[in-house]
């Protein structure tokens, strides 16, 4: 059979929790390794990998002596601080058997809005892979909680990948891949090995597939691949257990569920925008904003606002609306929820006039806002 593409010369690779946990919730250094190897194994075959990795939790569960996951936020960010500092040593045993090193790097989605930080973020990674070491990304949980809280890191691996560019993005999972039914409660469920336009998938009916032990599951695994092919990257999703599956992946074969890259690529900080963020609530605008934006590709304007919901704060990602409720772009908002509903229908000179030259801004710049 002919490979599903060139073996890429830089891969994301990214395994969650689940797969290195052992059967006590805890960092498993066994799986550690032995992924380690087969980074290794790649690396000399002539792919360079960034390591997309959790386990900082399950790593200072351990440390700290706890029998179960923590349920609120606070103890998991103080359990990863523990645990980030045992999980890079687990790797760096084996990367210092080949004469080699772990670079951690640890990002927040912000590290993706921010220009500055985007860049410099890309350029500590690229001279990593430039002097040979093995960079190893987590998200930052002291400080943010989105892959803590439901992601597991796919989110930000998808983002990786397109900020470095990378050919292919590889979900290692506790799931073969994407089935076209519920396994565990169907049994004639079939493995879909190919997916060529991943916003034809149902995320609702797949919604929860896999989730059962790691806390991404498949539906953020498809939202990752979603922004991947979108970047022009490859992705699959392959079981993190199944032996040489690095190797396999990387080699074209046919092993898990693989999602076509698109031709062309979309900017890595719109993605986020557009497809990685949490909406905080929806901004509804009448017939002349959407032609504005869809086809002059303006900024949202206040005239243009009917009404908004939900509760965002400026800054915060929202959904733009149109008149019938249909979701036509994605931004990040100037306003509050309260702002935008006082300044809804008013011309920008006028809102200025009467709240003052705060309000002289456009509701959603067009830098921050992407067509859906
Ligand atoms: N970043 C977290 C970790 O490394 C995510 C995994 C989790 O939620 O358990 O442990």
């Amino acid at each position: 059979m002919t490979a599903r593409f060139v073996r890429p010369s830089l891969a994301v690779v990214k395994v969650g929790s689940s797969s290195l946990r052992g059967p006590d919730g805890r960092l498993d250094r066994r799986q550690v390794h032995a992924l380690a190897e087969q980074v290794l194994t790649a690396r000399a075959a002539g792919t360079q990998v960034v390591l997309v990795s959790s386990g900082a939790v399950a790593a200072g569960m351990g440390l700290l002596g706890l029998e179960r996951r923590p349920l609120d936020l606070p103890t998991l960010q103080a359990c990863a601080a523990v645990g980030q500092g045992e999980l890079i040593q687990a790797y760096q045993q084996v990367l210092a058997t080949a004469g080699t090193s772990a670079g951690q790097i640890l990002l927040t989605q912000d590290d993706f809005v921010r220009r500055s930080r985007y860049l410099s973020a890309r350029t500590t990674l690229q001279r990593l892979l430039e002097v040979g070491v093995l960079p190893v990304v987590n998200e930052n949980d002291a400080v943010a909680t989105d892959e803590l809280a439901y992601g597991d890191n796919d989110h930000l691996a998808a983002l990786v990948a397109s900020m470095l560019d990378a050919q292919l993005l590889v979900l290692l999972s506790d799931v073969p891949g994407l089935y076209d039914r519920d396994p565990r409660h169907d049994a004639g469920a079939q493995l879909v090995t190919r997916v060529d336009d991943v916003d034809t998938l149902d995320v609702t009916r797949i919604g929860g597939v896999g989730s059962y032990v790691g806390s991404g599951g498949m539906r953020t695994k498809v939202q990752s691949a979603r922004v991947a092919v979108r970047s022009a990257t490859h992705a699959v999703v392959a079981d993190a257990r199944r032996p040489a599956v690095l190797h396999d992946v990387l080699e074209g074969a046919q092993v898990g569920t693989w999602f076509v890259a698109h031709d062309t690529r979309v900017e890595a900080r719109r993605l986020w925008i557009g497809f990685a963020l949490n909406v905080h609530g929806r901004i509804h605008v009448d017939d002349g904003a959407v032609a504005a934006l869809r086809e002059r590709g303006t900024s949202l304007l206040s005239v243009g606002v009917t009404r908004a919901d939900g509760s965002f704060a400026a800054g915060d990602a929202v959904e733009v609306v149109d008149l019938q409720g249909r979701a036509i772009a994605r931004g990040l908002t100037n306003y509050d929820v309260a702002d935008v509903v006082r300044l809804a229908g008013r011309r920008t000179l006028e809102a200025a006039e009467a709240f003052g030259l705060g309000y002289a801004r456009e509701v959603i710049h067009r830098d921050d806002l992407v067509l859906l």
